[in-house]
């Protein structure tokens, strides 16, 4: 038609997570190996997670009250019945040829998380075990390698896999979401959610689609994201990229494929098997297991306080604002040790000041985790009270903080053994003062003659000549009545 106008077509983002966590067990999904990281290759294994001919899977009671667990922090339903089914497919680090999974009655199933005020459906979590692990050897990297090593250490540890609704609509939206559920497992104590060393993994099936289009477009699976940044920046390429492969007129191919922090691409890896590919069927070896609601219960009863409680109970129990509420739910340890430090003093706010300036950039610099130093609950407490009650000026107090996290001192003993108690004695903070001003002259003059401003600088100077001991408030008073000459 004549006057015809191409408009750029306007795409909605569609995506869904699948994410497996590592359930914290210690033994293995299916035998008594310790699932303990970090030893030597092979040493963690026995024949039924090296996949001997002959032997009996036992299933590890630990690893379903774990999944239960989740699944009701996450709003699921729990199955009354689930059973375990074999996921046929032959790779070097599968030496059974399959991997026992859930296929159709999975442990949990139709819960939500809330994010962006939004109810991001999750359709299922269940319970598998993991693999083992590849090692490209020989010369550097895989591009190089001569030959592969197969570790077996990691094969039968137990995974609970939670897969989310196409529900998210934003990269953003998604790195919450995994961020979410990073700490909710955190919280429930049943993985590390570490996704560098790869106990939390999070795959991204991403699509676009027409704006207000009821159909889905074909999805690209998106994998080796080793970080939230990482899983906002994969997305968001990927978006990219299809939408451009759709405005030229092409074809968007369902597939994997690996992000590539360096390059900040994602790349073809496979095109993506199909569920019947995997010839699912329930395993021989193994009963359904039935979950009886008073199990359930129990399980309920004993589930810890989940972030988003702390996030209402900082608030409401000590006043804090949101925002720092939510710093402090956001790293479980700096919750934590604020739960334990408000036992010693009341003043929160002071508290959370320390905890989310001064002691977080500590931990930035000297890259450590709060765990790691010496610093106790009561300790900070203590040098809180101290600043609270004129003991020791702020000033002195962050000068003495690097010692009380590496050292373990208490801060009382720590000012007495530096000397470094505030001094509030008038007539000796008189003296100091006098002293700056009779070596000052110059600035006396200038500073009589209107240039305020330079009453910082004696400020300074009487606190530089006491060491930063004397108390401000006594040096601010003193130091002008002595100026007004
Ligand atoms: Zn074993």
């Amino acid at each position: 038609m004549a006057g015809a106008l191409t408009t750029q077509t306007q795409y909605e983002t569609v995506i869904g997570l699948e994410v497996h966590v590592q359930l914290k067990t210690q033994t293995k999904l299916f035998c008594a190996c310790s699932t303990q990281f970090g030893v030597e290759q092979n040493q963690n294994t026995c024949p039924i997670c090296l996949g001997m001919p002959g032997v009996l899977p036992v299933l590890n009671r630990q690893a379903v009250e774990y999944g239960i667990l989740a699944g009701l922090a996450l709003n699921c339903g729990i199955a009354l019945i689930t059973k375990f089914d074999r996921k046929q497919y032959f790779y070097p680090d599968l030496p059974k040829g399959y991997q026992i999974s859930q296929y159709d009655l999975p442990v949990c199933h139709d819960g939500y998380l809330e994010i962006m005020g939004q109810k991001i459906r999750i359709l299922r979590a269940h319970l598998e075990e993991d693999a083992g692990k590849l090692v490209h050897a020989g010369a550097a990297g895989l591009a190089g390698s001569t030959h592969s090593l197969v570790d077996l250490n990691r094969a039968g540890v137990p995974l609970l896999e939670i897969v989310s609704q196409p529900d998210m609509r934003s990269s953003e939206q998604a790195r919450l979401y995994a961020e979410t559920l990073r700490n909710i497992v955190r919280y429930l104590g049943v993985c590390d959610g570490n996704l560098e060393e790869g106990s939390m993994r999070v795959e991204a099936n991403v699509s676009i689609r027409p704006l207000g289009s009821e159909t889905y477009g074909t999805k690209t699976e998106l994998k080796n994201m080793n970080s939230f940044r990482s899983i906002q920046k994969a997305i968001d390429y990927e978006v990219a990229r299809q939408t451009e492969l759709i405005d030229s007129g092409e074809r968007v191919i369902q597939e994997s494929r690996l992000w590539n922090e360096a390059t900040g691409t994602t790349a073809s890896m496979r095109s993506k098997e199909e569920a019947h590919d995997y010839r699912y069927f329930p395993d021989p070896d193994l009963r359904p297991l039935e979950i009886s609601p008073e199990w359930v219960e129990r399980i309920r009863q004993a589930m810890p306080e989940l972030p988003l409680q702390r996030l209402n109970r900082l608030q409401e129990e000590f006043g804090l604002s949101e925002y720092d509420a939510s710093v402090l739910v956001e790293l479980k340890e700096l919750g934590d040790f604020f739960d334990e430090a408000v036992e010693h003093t009341s003043h929160y706010k002071a508290l959370t000041n320390w905890l989310m300036g001064d002691i977080t950039a500590y931990l930035k610099n000297n890259h450590k985790n709060l765990e790691d130093t010496r610093l106790t609950p009561k300790n900070l407490a203590l040098m809180v009270q101290m600043v609270d009650s004129n003991q020791i000026s702020s000033a002195i107090a962050k000068k003495i903080l690097p010692d009380l996290i590496e050292t373990g001192t208490a801060p009382d003993m720590l000012v007495k053994e530096k000397g470094l108690i505030q001094n509030s004695d008038e007539s000796q903070i008189q003296q100091i003062c006098q002293q700056v001003i009779v070596e000052n002259a110059e600035e006396v003059a200038a500073f009589r003659s209107g240039k305020e401003k330079l009453f910082g600088f004696f400020v300074g100077q009487v606190m530089k000549a006491s060491r930063g001991t004397a108390n401000p408030e006594v040096v601010n008073r003193l130091m002008r009545e002595l100026l007004k000459g």
